[in-house]
């Protein structure tokens, strides 16, 4: 059996507040912006939300690509 695990698949996006760099996993050609949900404006439309595990904070993920 041939592992061919060399390719890269995911890659992991880090919390912009505090730099925890395991935030959520994201496909490795995926382009995104983060932002802390309180600094979230109304022309900024995150298309998920996901808690940070260490500084608690509601992080929006916005999908460009
Ligand atoms: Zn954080």
């Amino acid at each position: 059996m041939l592992k061919a695990r060399s390719r890269k698949t995911k890659k992991k996006l880090a919390c912009p507040v505090c730099g925890f760099g395991r935030l959520i996993d994201a496909s490795i050609d995926n382009v995104s912006e983060l932002k802390a949900e309180s600094e979230i404006t109304d022309d900024w439309k995150p298309d998920y939300f996901q808690k940070c595990p260490q500084c608690k904070n509601q992080i929006g993920i916005r999908k460009i690509e």
